[in-house]
């Protein structure tokens, strides 16, 4: 097992208790590192038994996060996607399952050659294997491998179902050798009682147990509500057996930008960067676009309320992705997001019968927003309240997304109300509907539920370049986005429906499934097939997001209006460039050639 490259490994383990930001320490530790000029990777490890996250209950485990790939994942790795601005693949995301598979696959094909098949050494030695693999695949566009892959450890330390990875990394870090591994401990420092003293017992003992498994923490980023006093350093680091400069603190902060700032200023970089022999060729991380993003959410005050119409409204972890998207584009629009996170059954009839109050109060924060967002989901819980809430969007001129389950929804309402079919439904809640108008997928599986959906990036083709969604992409030919669902509008039903004025304006590749719906008498009413929260950036916000946002805060008009003088104008100069150059040798560089624009370096100005 010799590597090809010589990775460099951070791997980020957890102690005390499961729930301290892990995975937001550890994109952070990416986020400082990327700064610093070096390429970053990152692998994600969940010791848990399922193949991947795709079967598992985002009530219990958070959202799936999906890649272009088509790998349903966990939550975090959308932490690092968004955070590094890089593209994962499933691979990136280790589990027990996987591994297990894998080995037992080998094993009956006979490729372990008669030996007995143990956790040690085939399974850790695979595990091994996949960390080297998948370490070296390019995820940021380029087609080299990165610099440094940052692992997290899944769970908490002395977990028996984490052990073969424990092992495995410790093996890892004594064959890759000192200068190219570096563990960073992430632990918890409570306060207890009255006297508010910072206790690092529970720290402590982490450590001790790491050791006692044959890790040795480089550095430990203790978690605490307020900045650990000096004291409380020094008693880590003497009882720990870590520098006192390798201490990092991570206390509570306003917004989650704060967190790489944190660790820049008490130069964590420069801690790791030295234990993987880097220093040389790093640079001093100025992370200016962070440090504004994270002031700016600090300060905005104009709020902007978007009701979340959902079904584990109870957990918001849930729609993580769907939160962030909205918080990239609200900070984009200088506004202060409120989410009012209603649940669809509340808003349903027969809860005013049973439970008036949580009726009246679901409607009274649906009326109270400035616009209704209605995610993806599955199953037949609150699809009357949702497409409720739709209706009173449409009806009202209230700006409306519906994401995956939200525009089925829409489509669905629109059936109802418009074109007078009262009993219009999905085949997934009604299967002996009059009127499907949504309805179940050839390629879709009803019969195995891992990884059988229609997944992944797929190509959505604008019908009219005059759509508002393609306006906002800034795009007229197409866009590319991730998917995940079983079921798509009827194909039978779309000229009826848009004879009625709901207008299909994204289409796949055949044109016979829809991508994108817009109502164009409203400000704002649209609907995607696709997930477009699983490609926000804090600093690339996905289109239909920010038009939610501008249009719940009136801004929407006058946006659409810059970006079509922006294009005229750049129309102009290409104009003007490509006839300039084509009447010879005019733009100062010697070069004649017609595919060269008029900004003297032969980029496309950016509109
Ligand atoms: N349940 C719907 C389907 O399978 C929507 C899926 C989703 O919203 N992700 O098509």
């Amino acid at each position: 097992m010799d590597c090809v490259k010589k990775m460099k490994y951070v791997l980020v383990s957890g102690g005390v208790v499961s729930g301290l930001g892990k995975g937001v320490t550890a994109s952070s530790i990416g986020v400082v590192l990327k700064a610093c000029g070096l390429r970053v990777t990152s692998i994600k490890i969940d010791p848990y038994l399922n193949t991947d996250a795709g079967t598992m209950s985002p009530f219990e485990h958070g959202e799936v996060f999906v890649l272009d790939d088509g790998g349903e994942v966990d939550l975090d790795l959308g932490n690092y996607e968004r955070f590094l601005d890089v593209t994962l693949t499933r691979d990136n995301n280790i589990t027990t399952g996987k591994i297990y598979q894998s080995v037992i696959d080998k094993e009956r094909k006979g490729d372990y050659l008669g030996k007995t098949v143990q956790v040690v050494p085939h399974i850790t030695d695979a595990i091994q294997e996949w960390i080297e693999r998948v370490s070296l695949i390019p995820v940021d566009g380029s087609t080299e491998p990165a610099d440094v892959c940052v692992i997290e450890l899944g769970g908490t330390v002395g977990d028996i179902e984490s052990m073969p990875f424990i092992e495995a990394l410790r093996q890892l870090s004594y064959r890759v050798g000192p200068g190219n591994f570096c563990l960073v401990h992430v632990s918890l420092v409570p306060v207890l009682g009255v006297v508010g003293e910072q206790k690092t017992k529970p720290t402590q003992h982490s450590v001790r147990e790491l050791r006692g498994l044959g890790l040795t923490p480089h550095l430990l980023a203790c978690r605490s509500a307020q900045a650990l006093e000096e004291n409380v350093k020094d008693k880590l680091s003497q009882f720990c057996h870590v520098p006192a400069g390798h201490i990092l603190n991570i206390y509570d902060v306003s917004n989650i930008w704060h967190v790489p700032l944190l660790l820049r200023d008490q130069k964590a970089h420069d801690a790791i960067l030295k234990d993987l022999d880097l220093l040389s060729v790093a640079k001093t991380p100025c992370l200016e676009e962070w440090t504004a993003r994270a002031a700016q959410s600090d300060t905005l005050t104009n709020p902007v309320r978007i009701a979340m119409v959902g079904k584990y409204t109870g957990l918001s972890d849930a729609y993580v992705s769907v939160v962030k998207a909205l918080q990239h584009a609200s900070i984009k629009c200088k506004r202060k997001l409120t989410i009012e996170w209603i649940a669809a059954s509340d808003l349903e009839d027969t809860t005013a019968k049973e439970a008036p109050d949580s009726h009246t109060a679901a409607w009274n924060s649906l009326k109270g927003s400035d616009g209704i967002l209605v995610p993806g989901g599955f199953g037949d819980r609150g699809v009357q309240g949702k497409i409720l809430a739709a209706k009173y969007a449409r009806e009202n001129n209230v700006p409306y997304l519906g994401i995956c389950l939200g525009m089925q929804i829409a489509v669905i309402e629109f059936a109802r109300s418009v074109l007078g079919m009262a009993e219009a439904n999905s085949t997934e809640f009604d299967k002996e509907t009059p009127h499907p108008c949504v309805i179940f997928m050839p390629e879709g599986s009803k019969t195995h539920m891992g990884g059988t959906m229609r997944l992944g990036s797929r190509r959505t083709y604008f019908q009219n370049a005059d759509c508002i969604t393609a306006k906002l992409y800034g795009k007229s030919d197409y866009v590319d986005e991730r998917h995940r669902h079983r079921y798509e509008v009827n194909p039978n039903m779309v000229e009826k429906l848009e004879k009625s004025g709901l207008m299909f304006v994204g289409k796949d590749e055949t044109g016979r499934r829809m991508e994108i719906l817009e109502l164009p008498c409203h400000p704002y009413f649209v609907g995607v097939q696709f997930h477009p929260e699983f490609k926000s950036r804090p600093g690339k916000v996905s289109a239909v997001f920010l038009g939610l946002i501008l249009a719940a805060s009136g801004q929407l008009k006058s946006h659409l209006k810059k970006l079509s003088s922006s294009i005229m104008i750049s129309n102009r100069r290409v104009e003007n460039g490509i006839s300039s150059a084509m009447n010879g040798h005019t733009n100062g560089n010697g070069n004649s050639s017609p595919l060269r624009y008029p900004n003297g370096n032969g980029n496309h100005a950016r509109a």
